[in-house]
Parts: C-alpha cells; sequence; structure tokens
C-alpha cells in the first residue's frame, strides 16, 4: 500500500430515508483520495452531501456502498487519527477554554500533567495564551473557532477535517484565521499530515488548497478536479486567484 495515502474511499455511496419514507441516494460512487501533505478543498452547494462525506471520514456515519479506509482500515467507528472542526464550533459551554480542549486528550487516557502541557501548548500556538480558564462564551466567535481548532489538533491527528469552519464568522475574522491556519502549516507548525476543507466559498477553496474537488448533487458524486500550483500565501486579487475563482 502507499503509505502517502491517508484516507482512501472508492465507490462510497449513502442514502437517506427521508420524511416521506422514500429512501434519497446523497452520495453516489464517490472515490476520493487524501494523501500526506495536502490540502484539499471539497466544494459543493448546500445539500449536496459534503457533511455527510466528512462525517464518513471521520467515523461518524457510516456509508451503505463501497469503502472507506483511514491507511488502509476500513472506517466504522471514530479514530483518534482523524480529527474534525465544525461550523458552529461545537464547544460545551460550561467547560473552560481548557477543558475543551483538553477533551480528547482525556479520552485517550493522557495524564492531568501531560493534557495541561499539552494543552496550554496548543493554545498558545492558536493565540490564545491567557485564555485558558475563560467560557466559550467570554470569547468572539473568531477565538471560539480557535478553541475548536486546538482542540482538534491537540490529539495530534494525522488528518485534520474541517466543515465550513470559517463561515460562521464575518469574512475579515474568517479570513484571518484562514491565513494564520495556512501560514502554521506551511512551516510545519500543524501537527497533521493532511487537511480536507469543506466549503463553499470558492475564493477560500483557491486561497487555501492544493486541489480542489466538486460535489454535484443529485446524487453526490465527484465531478471535477483542480489542482493548483501556486505558493502560499496567495493574494486573492492576483491575476491567477482569480482566473482560478472563474475557472471554478
Ligand atoms: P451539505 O453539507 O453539502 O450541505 P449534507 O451532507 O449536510 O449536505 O446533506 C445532504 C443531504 O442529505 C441533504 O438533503 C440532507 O437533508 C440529507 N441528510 C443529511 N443527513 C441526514 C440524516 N441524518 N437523515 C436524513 N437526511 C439527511
Ligand atoms: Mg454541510
Amino acid at each position: 500500500m502507499n503509505d502517502k495515502v491517508l484516507v482512501d474511499l472508492q465507490g462510497v455511496g449513502k442514502s437517506f430515508r427521508m420524511g416521506d419514507g422514500a429512501s434519497r441516494k446523497v452520495l453516489d460512487g464517490v472515490d476520493f483520495t487524501l494523501q500526506s501533505g495536502e490540502i484539499v478543498a471539497l466544494l459543493g452547494k448546500s445539500g449536496s452531501g459534503k457533511s455527510t462525506l466528512l462525517r464518513i471520514i471521520s467515523g461518524l456515519v457510516k456509508a451503505d456502498a463501497g469503502k472507506a479506509c483511514y491507511r488502509g482500515a476500513p472506517l466504522s467507528e471514530p479514530v483518534p487519527g482523524i480529527a474534525m472542526v465544525f461550523q458552529s464550533f461545537a464547544l460545551f459551554p460550561w467547560l473552560t477554554v481548557q477543558q475543551n480542549v483538553e477533551l480528547g486528550l482525556e479520552a485517550q487516557g493522557v495524564a492531568a500533567d501531560e493534557r495541561a502541557v499539552r494543552s496550554e501548548a496548543m493554545l498558545d500556538l492558536m493565540g490564545l495564551s491567557g485564555f485558558e480558564g475563560a467560557l466559550p462564551r467570554e470569547l468572539s466567535g473568531g477565538m471560539r473557532q480557535r478553541v475548536g481548532i486546538a482542540r482538534a489538533l491537540v490529539t495530534n491527528p494525522d488528518v485534520l477535517l474541517m466543515d465550513e469552519a470559517f463561515s460562521a464568522l464575518d469574512v475579515l475574522t474568517g479570513e484571518t484565521l484562514r491565513n494564520d491556519i495556512l501560514e502554521l502549516w506551511d512551516h510545519g507548525r500543524i501537527p497533521t499530515r493532511g487537511i480536507l476543507v469543506v466549503s463553499h466559498n470558492i475564493e477560500e477553496a483557491v486561497m487555501m488548497s492544493d486541489r480542489i474537488i466538486m460535489l454535484s448533487s443529485d446524487p453526490g458524486r465527484i465531478r471535477t478536479e483542480i489542482k493548483i500550483d501556486l505558493p502560499r500565501p496567495r493574494n486573492a486579487d492576483s491575476p491567477a486567484v482569480r482566473q482560478l475563482v472563474d475557472e471554478v
């Protein structure tokens, strides 16, 4: 097996039973590979099955056709090597920032003193030093999502899945956070080998990724793939970026 392959989907399909009892095929024959070292953006309209695909990769939802594997092993439940960041942050409101970040470490049985060291280091990396004891409601949206990202990264996952992670934020906050993540990634400071970002924002996909894949609806299938050979950081106003945004 090619050990650069982190996630491998072959012929993945998923149907849901709708309110009227009929079954609707949301994903059909999806082939996709995430390799070590790459950021891939998954674009598609609302309802095209992007979140469903991410949930299959995260092990939260089981595909009902095809094969979904992480490092060669079939995915049937969440695994420590794959972490997810949610659009709505999904923080526990009654836990402090640090307690939220430590949750994944706790689940892995990491001792309290090591949890503290690792969570503080990750919060520092995300620019949240000094906020360890704060509650989520005391933070801005951008800071809350930094906590969500710190929580995902603190376990050193191989794969980071981001489901519309910037779209609940105002444009400037979202762009700043996106650029911060990319800078950390491009300097090898994020302990992750591959990132899959789901977005419905073409410019975001062009600015972030090494490769864009598009999910078409009815049923969801990967239709187009575009390689992006531009160094980062990228300038959103540059002709090369504008041309790609138009092309997608
Ligand atoms: P996207 O993230 O691209 O907006 P989703 O993957 O969330 O799309 O949803 C794709 C389709 O599947 C939508 O029509 C949605 O209503 C439906 N769907 C998603 N999850 C479920 C579920 N658990 N039960 C029934 N239908 C679902
Ligand atoms: Mg979605």
